[in-house]
């Protein structure tokens, strides 16, 4: 190392990321030497005739290791913190990344390296988390194209260079359809109905293109607005209109953003790659990284998903069709009404507001009382560090998770509110993995990432319970990296478990805020210091299942669309897929969208995410998190012994084995959806 290196914080080696010395221009020059160095490490570790755990394994991870905690806060900075230098900074260093993961996933010296030491008579002797680490690292070679030769290696190379090209194109399309189309309004009164921080919205969207009046956009927080609250029927049909046809051919904006065509090319390409390396189809190709065991597992989970809450969603239906009508809606509720009666339902019901719950959560009472959950769950406690913890924004606290006898565990970063430059919604990432190497041990590290509502003036800040539910279910995701026990990288915390799995310890926490027992805990009047008045509780409690068998038909109907398409050979058209998703429908929605509806065109997570055949995943995870709760729901949700046996079966595991072990573990059987229907009001 050069003495040029010394200087770029981003190449020394820190137990906490140097945030206040990490400049624009380290950046790249950091990533590149760290690529460059473990080229070069790997072309000697390459070389080895017979490599084990030890020379091989273990120099790669340091490798690895090196480079994420190096990235880490280069990701997190531009996620937290973002400037137009940071951003093409970072947007710099992205292909270097991508490059040279496709080259260590392709490396076949490696990949014979890592096969002879999973054949060799010590693989018995490795850990169960070392073999673990060994097996994936087996699997990802594979689906990366180790074994492809010749002309077929070309050809998957070909192919994942322009998935990666056409599925930014599908999401591109979809931002500047969104993003083109827009309503000047002049005439209040055509916005009836409209709350106050609404037209506020809509006035300010109108002065950032210097207008009078209000301008209506596609944005989310608009979209909805105008949906759920506009009395005029018109202007709601005409929003939804532009909005469920976005990026097709039926849509308002230029034809050239139409998506169809690069549908049908991303499923083509997607079917070529699964049968290059031995799949039938795209779904089978994912499946092969999750906990479901197979497709027609997937699919029968969907199917008796539906048939369990279609009868309720099409009660709830009904329902509203008969309120729509005592309303006044002379003719058929059609689409751009759902919303906008379902408000009027729902408060005409319950009578609750989100306003009327704020004042029970203050910022600081809620996360006490969430620290107050884990330790009486999990044996742990909470100590917050004030001084010599360098942050990027003064916002931001720290704490350290000890053991009772003040051990320490974890660490992590908590920043709760909405800022400017910030990235919209709430996430968890990793800052540093756990990992114990020659008897020593790194202790993980978290981002905990909000936008909550920040406090205003001298008040302390106060959330709505939805944003209650939010920190929570981060918090989850958090202590599964943190109170992990497992000392290899790959597969400590969240590492290494299977994407449909990997929400059970986030949804597990949302659970506590829906419990009295919980609730008592932190939720106490700001200002009178008064515990949660049992009414205001009663109401939200009824208000939580509204129309709920309504929403699960929607994400099963998006779940077997996603998985039917996936596993189609033969996509030549857009009208074929139009058809899969009619089908779809038939069997298990309860509205049927008017025919201009191009929903798919849009529907971002299977065609440009990552969620491609595995958007079954978020109903799949809340069955495991519902189920496991259900066992607190006997035993105590604060039962000390039910939370060690959580810990230890689940949360301490990480990926070190499969995530139905690791259930089986907990429940001692397999998961069963009976607590999930329940949770909903679906099944008592
Ligand atoms: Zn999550």
């Amino acid at each position: 190392m050069n003495e040029k290196n010394l200087d770029n914080p981003l190449l020394r080696s820190f137990a906490l990321p140097p945030f206040s010395e990490i400049e624009v221009n380290h950046i790249k020059p950091a990533i590149e030497q760290i690529l460059q160095d473990n080229r070069e490490q790997i072309g000697q570790l390459q070389q080895l005739a017979a490599g084990d755990w030890q020379t091989l394994v273990q120099p790669l991870e340091l490798l690895d290791d090196r480079l994420s905690k190096a990235w880490s806060p280069v990701r997190h900075l531009n996620s937290v913190q973002s400037s137009e230098a940071l951003r093409d900074a970072y947007n710099s260093c992205l292909p270097l990344l991508s490059e040279y993961h496709t080259e260590v996933g392709q490396n076949r010296d490696l990949f014979e390296a890592y096969n002879a030491i999973s054949q060799h008579a010590d693989f018995a002797r490795l850990s169960s988390a070392q073999q673990k680490t060994i097996t994936d690292s087996l699997l990802h070679f594979k689906l990366a194209g180790v074994n492809l030769t010749g002309e077929a290696k070309q050809q998957f190379a070909s192919i994942q260079k322009r998935l990666s090209e056409i599925q930014s194109s599908f999401e591109n399309n979809l931002l500047d359809a969104t993003e083109s189309w827009d309503m000047h309004i002049s005439d209040t009164q055509q916005l009836k109905g409209l709350p106050d921080y609404a037209l506020d919205m809509l006035k300010q969207y109108a002065e950032q293109k210097s207008l009078d009046g209000y301008r209506i956009t596609l944005d989310m927080p608009c979209y909805i607005a105008v949906i759920t609250y506009a009395d005029d029927r018109e202007l709601r049909k005409r929003i939804y209109q532009a909005y469920t046809t976005r990026a097709s051919e039926q849509g308002f904006t230029d034809k050239k953003w139409d998506n169809a065509a690069i549908m049908v090319e991303i499923l083509q390409k997607r079917q070529e790659k699964a049968r290059l390396l031995g799949f039938e189809n795209y779904a089978q190709l994912s499946l092969e990284t999750k906990m479901a065991a197979s497709v027609d597992e997937v699919v029968t989970f969907l199917h008796e998903l539906s048939a369990k809450s279609l009868p309720a969603a099409q009660a709830e239906y009904q329902e509203l069709q008969q309120f729509a009508a005592d309303q006044g809606l002379a003719d058929e509720l059609m689409a751009w009404d759902l919303a906008y009666y379902s408000e009027k339902l729902k408060h005409q019901r319950y009578e609750i507001r989100d306003e009327d719950l704020k004042p029970y959560f203050a910022d600081e009472h809620v996360i006490q009382g969430l620290f107050q959950i884990v330790q009486k769950l999990y044996s742990v406690r909470f100590v917050q560090v004030d001084q010599g913890i360098d942050l990027w924004n003064p916002d931001v606290r720290f704490y350290r998770i000890e053991n009772l006898d003040g051990a320490l565990i974890g660490e992590f970063y908590l920043d709760l509110y909405a800022r400017n430059g910030k990235r919209g919604g709430a996430w968890m990432d990793e800052c540093v993995n756990r990992y114990v190497i020659d008897g020593e041990t790194q202790t993980p590290v978290a981002y905990l990432t909000c936008n909550l509502t920040p406090p205003i003036g001298d008040q302390p800040a106060l959330f709505t319970h939805d944003e209650v539910i939010t920190l929570f279910h981060e918090f989850g995701h958090g202590l599964h990296h943190m109170l992990t026990r497992i000392d290899v990288p790959e597969v400590a915390g969240i590492n290494g478990v299977e994407w449909d799995a990997v929400e059970l310890p986030s949804q597990f926490m949302e659970n506590y805020c829906w419990e009295r027992q919980a609730l008592d805990l932190f939720a106490r009047h700001y200002q009178t210091g008064e515990v949660l008045p049992d009414e205001l509780y009663q109401k939200m409690l009824k208000a939580k299942n509204f129309q709920s068998a309504m929403q699960m038909c929607r994400q099963l109907e998006f779940s077997l669309f996603d998985m039917t398409l996936h596993q189609q050979s033969d996509i030549q058209s857009a009208q074929q897929i139009q058809q899969i998703l009619d089908q779809v429908r038939e069997q298990v929605a309860v509205v049927k969208p008017p025919a201009f509806n191009r929903f798919q065109n849009a529907f971002a997570h299977i065609f440009a995410g990552g969620y491609a055949a595995g958007y079954y995943s978020y109903k799949w995870a809340e069955v495991l998190s519902a189920d496991a709760f259900s066992a607190f729901e006997q035993e105590g949700i604060f039962n000390p012994d039910t939370g060690r046996r959580f810990l230890e079966c689940i949360l301490q595991q990480g990926g070190a084995r499969p995530a139905r072990d690791s259930f089986v573990c907990f429940m001692g059987r397999e998961p069963d959806i009976e607590a999930l229907l329940r949770h909903n009001g679906i099944a008592h």
